[in-house]
């Protein structure tokens, strides 16, 4: 079976999750920009992550047959530094053309600040002005519901987004049908203990039915790996279900998401 983890950072793993990646039939990966384990100094530092993503990563990746693709943002958590963000914000436009960046992505909210809310709406209009998909970061533990409600109201009152250009991720019971019911996609990132297991993913996926959902990974340089995308498959098999229903969720589906971008090459299969 064919995997494609459409959230994971990359720049954070050994070439063992590559090995595991490729050993385990995952083709392909998409990264979002994210919080680094620290805080950057400056808007340079940004500009070397940002090449980073769209050279050194995608040659990582094809040494083990996986396409590597990447979206661009300042992360929401380093955006509560305002003028920074700003800087870092005018650097993304001449890339946006590069073949292998997806959008602008893991924009979104940490702790619901207002620093946070004003970068975020920034960068949503960064994304309507530059017609781009856009992947979005909620954030964990508790502010999840109140950040999830924030953020889709925000993007539902940008008459010029469409919702399903737009990835909601990070998602759990309580904030899925936030992000569906206001037809946007939404993802389920699978950790090892902490926040949502593969059991509790493979139940998701049960309770609300598969469409328009993205698993991934989103392995970075916290607890977390690759591992986790391909046992929440397992686990989801176990129960019955065949691969052509898993090929839907942990292939399929992202090759429908990402698929509206036309730099994207890999089809769902039908
Ligand atoms: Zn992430």
């Amino acid at each position: 079976m064919k995997y494609i983890d459409p959230h994971i950072h990359c720049v954070s793993r050994t070439t063992d999750d590559y090995q595991y990646m490729a050993r385990c039939g995952v083709v392909a990966v998409s990264e979002p920009a994210f919080w680094a384990g620290y805080d950057r100094s400056t808007a340079s530092s940004f500009a070397d992550y940002f090449r980073h993503l769209l050279e050194v990563e995608p040659k990582r990746a094809a040494k083990y047959g996986i396409q590597h693709y990447a979206w661009l943002c300042i992360n929401a958590k380093e955006a509560e530094n305002v003028s920074l963000s700003r800087e870092v914000i005018k650097l993304i436009p001449p890339l946006l053309d590069h073949p292998l960046v997806l959008g602008v992505g893991e924009i979104g909210l940490n702790k619901n600040t207002r620093n946070e809310i004003t970068v975020f709406e920034e960068q949503v209009d960064l994304a309507a002005r530059y017609d781009q998909m856009i992947l979005i970061h909620t954030p964990h533990l508790e502010d999840k519901h109140k950040g999830t409600a924030i953020i889709t109201s925000i993007l539902k009152n940008d008459k010029r987004i469409k919702p399903e250009r737009v990835l909601i991720d990070h998602c759990e019971e309580h904030t899925i049908r936030v992000a569906r019911d206001n037809g946007f996609w939404a993802g389920l990132t699978i950790y090892p203990v902490t926040k949502v297991t593969p059991q509790r993913g493979a139940d998701i996926l049960e309770q609300f039915g598969p469409k328009m959902i993205c698993v991934n990974s989103a392995a970075d340089w916290g607890e977390s790996g690759p591992v986790n995308l391909t046992d929440t498959c397992l686990e989801y098999r176990s129960r019955g279900h065949s691969e052509q229903e898993a090929t839907e969720i942990f292939y399929n589906n992202p090759c429908r998401f990402f698929g509206q971008n036309a730099k994207w090459k890999l089809k769902a299969s039908e």
